[in-house]
């Protein structure tokens, strides 16, 4: 194979190779979860200053012309985005670019999962905090269980795969919920990925409350049946996996809070409005729309991702009951 790396790839100040780029595009959303975002929303980003997918592509291009190979989509809520096939073409055009992944809540992905496949996605990630409806509503403020669900049946049909489902867990809300989440890794080739709740802004008050660590979580899941350590389905990811005696579904842990795993870290963020952002618990931000507005070229994006190279934070700093951002939700840059 060619060689498509023009020049040495990226890697930060503590070595670490960086390949993987979650790009937001869009940070609305048609959920409003309540460790998330608040009711009524939040101030959005006014609509000139999101990147086009022409320019987002721009950036995707210089990236992997230094090594980016992975791309997820993420938000707010990415299928909002109108049209989102038509960036995914763009970006399964690019050289070098293995895989472009998508994260969402499922509730607009059974419409348009046979197009988004079509166009070059390779895989998705739907969240789902819960199996009941009565609580789906509790928990994320909108209706819809069943619409997720067709969207996860649909990613199956679009050989979307492997599907992960990402379970945010939460105390006294939807921890009770845990082994029912871990059967369906009996029954069907599902990923479930549990995850520690993460202290924003917007959720830092009751966080300390509803925090659960990975090791409970586990715990729980362990009580029904023995787990064995295995190998993740494809991805980027740090999560740690384990499965039931002959299930054809795994289930993980992703614990940024009770286990630390910034030494493993691969990726940037990229928000709605052009901003790279270093790490996802850390204010370190560079600005790649004004040089992509100002048609600095991409020998100039280039150096500027190396530059943001040294910007990037050896590891975050976050505790239980305590956010280290200033960001309100994770919304803003998708998690
Ligand atoms: N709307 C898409 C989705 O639902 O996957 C992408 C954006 S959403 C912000 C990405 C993931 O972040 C979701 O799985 C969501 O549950 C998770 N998330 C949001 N706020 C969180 C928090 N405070 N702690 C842990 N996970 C959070």
């Amino acid at each position: 194979m060619i060689d498509l790396i023009a020049e040495p790839p990226l890697a930060d100040a503590f070595h670490r190779p960086i390949t993987y780029l979650r790009i937001s595009v869009t940070d609305r959303c048609n959920l409003r979860c309540v460790y998330c975002m608040p009711e009524e929303g939040l101030p959005w980003i006014p609509k000139s200053d999101i990147l086009t997918y022409e320019e987002i592509a721009e950036i995707v291009r210089a990236g992997a012309k230094v090594g980016v190979r992975s791309i997820r989509l993420t938000g707010g809520e990415p299928l909002l985005r109108r049209d989102l096939d038509k960036l995914v073409a763009l970006i399964a055009a690019i050289d070098g670019i293995e895989e472009i992944a998508l994260s969402t809540n499922g509730l607009l992905l059974a419409e348009q999962a046979g197009r988004l496949r079509d166009a070059g996605l390779t895989r998705v990630n739907v969240s789902l905090d819960t199996l009941r409806e009565d609580r789906f509503f509790a928990i994320a403020r909108r209706p819809g269980l069943d619409r997720v669900i067709a969207g996860i049946d649909a990613a199956f049909a679009a050989g979307l795969t492997p599907v992960k489902l990402n379970c945010v867990v939460m105390r006294g809300q939807n921890d009770d919920e845990v082994e029912a989440f871990a059967e369906l890794t009996r029954r069907r080739a599902l990923a479930v990925r549990f995850i520690e709740v993460m202290p924003v802004q917007e959720n830092v008050g009751e966080h300390t409350g509803a925090y659960i660590s990975a090791t409970e979580i586990l715990d729980r899941i362990r009580a029904i049946g023995e787990l064995r350590p295995v190998d993740g389905p494809h991805g980027n990811g740090p999560a740690r996996y384990y499965a039931f005696d002959g299930a054809p579904g795994s289930v993980g842990v992703i614990s940024p809070l009770s286990h630390d795993y910034c030494n493993t870290c691969n990726r940037v963020r990229l928000s709605a409005d052009g901003r790279l952002k270093l790490c996802l618990f850390g204010d370190h931000f560079i600005d790649l729309r004004t040089p992509v507005r100002d048609r600095a070229g991409e020998d100039a994006l280039i150096a500027i991702l190396r530059g943001s190279m040294y910007v990037k934070p050896e590891r975050h700093h976050l505790d239980v009951g305590q956010t280290a951002s200033a960001m309100r939700a994770l919304s803003e840059i998708g998690g």
